[in-house]
């Protein structure tokens, strides 16, 4: 089944306020007829408010355009998001009187108030969801497109599947990468070999585990599989291994696949916005500079088909490598530029894919331009310089 995907640019044909994101946003809402889907139900709007002194997460302007088309069709809106996140969340700009109704933590503010859903995989036995989202009848999912250490990027998939989860869950989700076994201390029992390899990363993510002697950590956020570790550590003493990567991975599908379990297929819709995309996720608690060009807005009821339209659409830009923060290193010109930038094994489409399996939608899709950039005729006549 071919879905479809809305879309409005961030590009501009003219300088006129209905050619912008926002106008555009409102076009896409009508495009998914909110406003005809919402009457007397009680809607979460999941979205990052971000943390400390991040600033590019989604702005007020277009959260309140989604919270009044909510409210214009009779329903009942809310913003939700993790307690660690909402509390401070008005020094970010993100208040009632801004957004035009509530912002509440998730799981409560003490991330007490979850439902358990039974589900093994790896390290994870129950899944956390928070009660605001289960207490919800509509569910519209807006994310804010940007990288993510763990998985590549972050955006429609990540929002729901770490922000609708109590903060135990998520902390599980982050270990799973930890399951499948990638140290072999038998091969490699000498404490200064250790060391050495943990030298040999330039982003410090081998550690000696502190706790259990001979053994070693590997922070997979911070890794992005360069190697320089495999060239001093004995054979098979360790794995950078795609498994640990991907299973991240499939644990937010999981993840998300509860989530959505718990709403009717028909009410549920995910808007992604893809603009001043950062290298890391929103809950950093800062803004670094953008690493790809701004490319706009989309809509979509399918989460497959949104989460693969805004990767299509950055899948052949450039990475604005004099943006990256100078710790940051790009060691393959191959693959999504998301995967560039943190590694060839954190490939931004396994989300989707794992996703596809679990039937959570279609990875076809069309995607149709809401407000198509119109030619403009330049003065034909040659520039001639003032006097
Ligand atoms: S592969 Fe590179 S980034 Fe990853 S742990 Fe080894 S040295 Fe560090």
């Amino acid at each position: 089944m071919t879905s479809t995907v809305y879309f409005g640019t961030a590009r501009q044909s003219r300088l006129e306020a209905r050619e912008t994101l926002p106008a555009k946003l409102d076009l896409i809402l009508e495009k998914l007829q909110i406003r005809e889907r919402v009457k007397d139900e009680m809607v979460i709007i999941k979205m990052h408010t971000g943390n400390n002194i991040g600033y590019s997460t989604i702005h007020p302007v277009f959260v309140r355009r989604v919270v009044q088309a909510v409210k214009d069709g009779g329903g009942k809106p809310f913003i939700a998001d993790v307690n660690w996140d909402v509390s401070g969340a008005e020094t970010r700009g993100y208040t009632h009187e801004t957004l035009g109704c509530p912002i509440y933590p998730a799981a409560g503010p003490d991330e007490k108030y979850f439902y358990e859903y039974e589900k093994t995989f790896k390290n994870i036995k129950k899944w956390k969801l928070a009660g605001m989202v289960k207490d919800a009848t509509f569910l519209i999912n807006f994310s804010h497109v940007k990288g993510h250490p763990s998985c590549g990027f972050g955006a429609a998939f990540k929002n729901l599947a770490l922000g609708c989860m109590a903060g135990e869950t998520r902390g599980e989700m982050h270990d799973s990468m930890h399951f499948d076994q990638y140290w072999f201390p038998e091969k490699c029992s000498n404490i200064e070999t250790i060391r050495m390899i943990a030298a040999a990363c330039p982003f410090e993510a081998i550690v000696e585990d502190k706790k259990n002697p001979g053994q070693m950590h590997l922070h997979m956020e911070q890794c992005n599989q360069c190697g320089r570790c495999l060239q001093v550590a004995p054979e098979g003493s360790l794995k950078i291994d795609a498994a640990n990567f991907h299973a991240f991975q499939e644990a937010c599908a999981i993840s998300t696949s509860i989530t959505l379990s718990t709403f009717h297929p028909k009410k549920v819709t995910h808007l992604s916005l893809a603009t001043h995309m950062t290298p890391v996720c929103d809950c950093f608690g800062f803004t670094s500079m953008p690493i790809l060009p701004d490319v706009g807005i989309f809509g979509s009821d399918d989460i497959i088909a949104i989460e693969r339209a805004v990767l299509d659409s950055t899948a052949g830009m450039k990475l604005i490598e004099e943006n990256l923060p100078l710790v940051m290193e790009v060691h393959t010109r191959q693959g999504h530029p998301f995967q560039q930038l943190h590694g060839p094994l954190k490939d931004p489409y396994m989300v989707t894919e794992y996703g596809e399996k679990l039937g959570l939608g279609s990875r076809d899709y069309e995607l149709v331009d809401v407000l198509p950039l119109e030619k403009v005729e330049h003065a034909a006549l040659p520039y001639i310089p003032a006097k």
